[in-house]
């Protein structure tokens, strides 16, 4: 079996099909997401309806669930909050519905599952960054692999006797005994590499491969000025970060 996983779209219609493009020469079985499909772009609704309908196992990001009103937005700064309250206006009653229902973590089969955040506090939404926050979720990882997103960093941690971790673009499964990887973003990735970020699972050579792709990121830029949204959300995605 050979899965797709998708993190952090954050309503980039460009860089989702870009990266929907180069998956198609990649025999996927299964489209996955862990989660803040919405948020910041200036494509929520087109973006929402590709990952609904092609996605087997979704789960809720914190933009989602801020969008739908089911997470205080507190914790938002400002840019983040106006494009809350924008995408909540771009979107159908059923939309907000189907965010609103995602659930924390998800099951993708017998040794994977996907969460956004963190796997030992998932509905915190805390950033899983540093190799304390990995030994955190590590301890209650009951299967071999999970996959997040929500740093928008790519970057593997993995148990091999001990703690470690890598920022290689392809992890031989085999040879550790647990693994948390986080693809990078599809939508606004923050690695300082603008290109639109995403994993290939393959459960047959028990390998995880990192991929980027080049993507229009002129035209996801002059959508989001065009919207009236921040402008420094535009900016961003020229420089990844
Ligand atoms: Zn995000």
């Amino acid at each position: 079996m050979r899965y797709a996983i998708l993190a952090d779209i954050h309503s980039n219609l460009e860089a989702l099909e870009a990266v929907l493009t180069s998956l198609e020469r990649e025999r996927i079985d299964h489209y996955v997401c862990v989660g803040d499909v919405v948020g910041y772009g200036a494509d929520p609704k087109p973006c929402l309806d590709r990952v609904r309908d092609l996605c087997d196992v979704i789960v809720a990001g914190n933009h989602d669930w801020a969008v739908a009103g089911t997470l205080s937005l507190e914790f938002f700064n400002d840019y983040a909050k106006a494009a809350v309250y924008w995408t909540r206006e771009q979107l159908e009653d059923d939309d907000i519905a189907w965010l609103r229902d995602l659930p924390l973590t998800a099951d993708v089969d017998r040794h994977t599952l996907l969460v956004h955040s963190t796997l030992h506090d998932p509905p915190a939404f805390d950033y899983l960054l540093t190799s304390y926050d990995a030994h955190l979720s590590m301890r209650v990882l009951k299967k071999s692999l999970c996959f997040v997103g929500h740093s928008h960093i790519p970057i593997t941690f993995m148990e091999r006797g001990g703690l470690g971790f890598t920022f290689a673009d392809s992890i031989d499964l085999s040879k550790i005994e647990k693994a948390i990887i986080n693809p990078g973003s599809v939508g606004q990735p923050r690695d300082e590499n603008p290109e639109a970020a995403y994993a290939i699972y393959d459960t047959v050579k028990r390998r995880v491969t990192l991929h980027r792709v080049s993507y229009d990121i002129d035209t996801a830029a002059a959508k989001i000025s065009d919207a009236g949204l921040p402008q420094p959300l535009a900016d961003r995605l020229r420089v990844g970060k």
